[in-house]
């Protein structure tokens, strides 16, 4: 049990929006819960964070991240626990993460203390939001941006840091039909790519619509001097299995570090028969993969989704298929062990679950 003591400031809304929101279909991001975390940052330091109505914010359009780019963005999720608790799954990864974008971006960092006593004290808050559904929970969005106004290209001497949440249902979306990258680029080596910093999504839109126009769901990049090696999808990170091992890229300055690819990668080294394999993988392997159909599995591993399954990749024009990932498939029970571990069902060995008072 968490034993923060936080002395956060909390002002409540008036009426609360849960009754508008319709729990048995919550469409992803659509109802933000009651209440915001914000924090100003200002002459070299943090103000003290107070939770107060999710709403308006009074800006002019001068803020320099609007301008320029200084913007970074986590997405973690709070469950329901079978006992009654309530579990934030690894906020300490989230915000070493948090910190690295920061740095890449020159925006200030944010203490293990501030950002544990902050989430906790929101989602105590509105613990009324987080459902309790199978595979549901409450997504939870922190967030910096710049905020001094004025206009000429500099780093922002202040900041907002603020957390929303709202809550989201257990992902259904058919399996995806990805899209082989061979001209444009997400980022590059040496880029953003592994920040979460809000240009990277921005920039890629683009090249995502017109492979949705084409028929796709998203975008298979690929690494920007050859488009010969696979990066990342879209919002994931993604992972094979070829020969029977799993196989996923090894992080790089252009693909973003998942914490759900991490918890895969630990979860399967648990398997003694199955080798994990994190390294440069080439579209040609995977072509081959399909040809000789050793490759067997392929699946996005993302927060929002946990696992994504993959249906179909097209490869230089040429459409290759997946067979449909049935229950004792690989991405199945690891998504089932994460599942148990993050509900309380299975001992929690690595101590990824941040228990808050329930
Ligand atoms: C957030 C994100 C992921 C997945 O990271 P998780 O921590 O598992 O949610 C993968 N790729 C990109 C580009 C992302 O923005």
């Amino acid at each position: 049990m968490a034993t923060l003591t936080s002395t956060i400031a909390v002002e409540r809304i008036k009426k609360s929006r849960i009754d508008e929101v319709d729990f048995n279909n919550l469409e992803f991001g659509k109802y933000i819960s009651d209440h915001m975390l914000v924090v100003d940052y200002d002459n070299g330091q943090w103000g003290n964070p107070s939770i107060v109505p999710f709403g308006e914010m009074r800006m002019t359009p001068a803020i320099l991240s609007l301008h320029y780019g200084q913007a970074v963005f986590e997405g973690m999720k709070a469950f329901k626990m079978k006992n009654g608790d309530i579990n934030i799954f690894r906020p300490h990864k989230h915000l070493s993460r948090f910190n690295k974008s920061l740095d890449r971006m020159c925006m200030p960092t944010i203490s293990e203390e501030m950002w544990l006593s902050s989430l906790q004290a929101l989602i105590e808050t509105d613990q009324q939001w987080i459902p309790d559904g199978e595979g549901s929970s409450l997504y939870i969005r922190p967030l910096m941006f710049a905020t001094e106004s004025r206009l000429g290209v500099k780093v922002s001497d202040q900041y907002k840091f603020v957390i929303l949440t709202c809550p989201v249902g257990p992902y259904q979306a058919k399996p995806y039909r990805l899209k082989v990258e061979d001209h444009y680029v997400r980022t590059a080596e040496g880029g953003t790519g592994f920040a979460k910093c809000a240009g990277n999504y921005g920039g890629a839109f683009y090249p995502t619509q017109i492979a949705r126009q084409e028929g796709f769901d998203q975008i298979l990049w690929t690494d920007h001097k050859e488009h010969r090696y696979i990066d990342e999808v879209g919002m994931m990170n993604v992972m094979f299995v070829l020969n029977g091992n799993l196989v996923t890229p090894q992080l790089s300055t252009a693909i973003l570090d998942g914490v759900t690819r991490d918890s895969i990668l630990t979860l399967a080294k648990e398997i003694p028969t199955f080798k994990v394999e994190e390294r440069r993988i080439a579209l040609d392997e995977i072509e081959q993969g399909f040809i000789k159909g050793t490759l067997t599995e392929a699946f996005g591993a993302g927060t929002a989704a946990v696992v994504a399954p993959i249906a179909v990749i097209n490869i230089r024009g040429k459409d290759y298929q997946i067979p449909v990932a049935g229950p004792t498939s690989f991405q199945q029970q690891v998504k089932k062990k994460l599942h148990n571990l993050r509900m309380g069902l299975e001992p929690d060995q690595y101590r990824w679950n941040f228990i808050v008072k329930g």
